[in-house]
C-alpha cells in the first residue's frame, strides 16, 4: 500500500504547493510511483504540474461521489507522477458534504482501491482547518509540515497539533507528523537562523536537516508547469527538493525491503 502524506499548515503562503509539487516529483526520479492530490480549490498544484484546473474530472467530482478516483486521475508529463487535479467547485465541496455521513473519511474511502498502485499519496491541503483538510488527515499515515522561516512562523501551530491529536483520538490513531520542512530559509538573515533554531527545538528531531532556500527558479518553474527537477534540477531549490525526498525515503522506508 502508499505511504499517504498530507502537506498540511493551516497558514498560507508557507510552501505547502511548492513542497508538495517538488518532493512528488524528485520521489518519481527516484522511482517511487507518485500520486499527487491537489487538495486545494485554487489548483496550484494542478497547474504546477502541467495541468489544466479549468477542465474534466476533479477532486470535486470524487469527494460528492459522483465518480471514482481511478476516473480523476491523470498521467503527468513527468516520471512516475501521476495527479487528481482540482477545480474551484472543490469550494464548495466543504458545504456539499458537510451533512454526509462519514464526511470526514470520504478521501480515505476513494483512495483505498487505487492506493497499491502507488508508492507514495501526496495531499496538497489547503490553508484553512476546514473538512478538506481533515479528510486529508484522515486519509494520510503522516504530517508533513512546510513551514515558512519567517518571524511568525510557530504561531497558529497549536492549532494544527490540536486538530492532529484530535483525529488521532477520533479517527486515525496512525497519524503523526514524519517531517518539517523549513522553507524560504535566507541564509544570509539572522532572522531565518533564529527561527530555524526555534522550530528545531519545537520539533525535536522532525525537522529535515536540508532546508530549502529563497529561490526564484522555484517560483519560476509552476509557471511554466514544471516541478524544479524538470525546470532547473541543479539550481538550490532543485538540489534541496532532490535532498528532502531522500530524507523522506530514508525515514519512512527504513526496514522495509525494495
Ligand atoms: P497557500 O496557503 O496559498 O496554499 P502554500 O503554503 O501552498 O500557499 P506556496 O504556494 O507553495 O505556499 O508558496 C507561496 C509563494 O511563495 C508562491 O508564490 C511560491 O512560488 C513562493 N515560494 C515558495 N517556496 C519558495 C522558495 N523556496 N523560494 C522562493 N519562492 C517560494
Ligand atoms: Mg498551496
Amino acid at each position: 500500500m502508499a505511504t499517504i502524506l498530507a502537506f498540511a499548515n493551516q497558514k498560507g503562503g508557507v510552501g505547502k504547493t511548492t513542497s508538495a509539487i517538488n518532493v512528488a516529483a524528485a520521489l518519481g526520479l527516484c522511482s517511487r510511483r507518485v500520486l499527487l492530490i491537489d487538495a486545494d480549490p485554487q489548483g496550484n498544484c494542478t497547474g504546477g504540474v502541467g495541468l489544466s484546473k479549468n477542465d474534466g474530472v476533479s477532486l470535486y467530482d470524487v469527494l460528492v461521489g459522483t465518480v471514482p478516483m481511478s476516473s480523476a486521475i491523470q498521467q503527468t508529463a513527468f516520471r512516475n507522477l501521476w495527479a487528481v487535479p482540482s477545480t474551484m467547485d472543490l469550494a464548495g465541496a466543504e458545504l456539499e458534504i458537510a451533512s454526509r455521513d462519514h464526511r470526514e473519511s470520504l478521501l480515505s474511502a476513494a483512495l483505498l482501491p487505487v492506493a497499491s498502485a502507488f508508492d507514495y499519496v501526496i495531499i496538497d491541503c489547503p490553508p484553512s482547518l476546514g473538512l478538506v483538510t481533515l479528510n486529508a488527515l484522515v486519509a494520510a499515515d503522516h504530517v508533513i509540515v512546510p513551514m515558512q522561516c519567517e518571524y511568525f512562523a510557530l504561531e497558529g501551530l497549536s492549532q494544527l497539533s490540536f486538530t492532529i491529536r484530535n483525529v488521532r483520538r477520533t479517527y486515525n490513531p496512525r497519524l503523526e507528523i514524519a517531517g518539517v520542512i523549513l522553507t524560504m530559509f535566507d541564509g544570509r538573515l539572522n532572522l531565518s537562523h533564529q527561527v530555524a533554531r526555534e522550530i528545531r527545538r519545537h520539533f525535536e528531531g522532525k525537522v529535515f536537516k536540508n532546508t530549502v532556500p529563497r529561490s526564484v527558479r522555484l517560483s519560476e518553474a509552476p509557471s511554466h508547469g514544471k516541478p524544479i527537477c524538470y525546470y532547473d534540477r541543479y539550481s538550490k531549490g532543485g538540489l534541496a527538493y532532490a535532498e528532502i525526498a531522500q530524507e523522506i525515503i530514508r525515514r519512512l522506508e527504513k526496514g522495509q525491503s525494495r
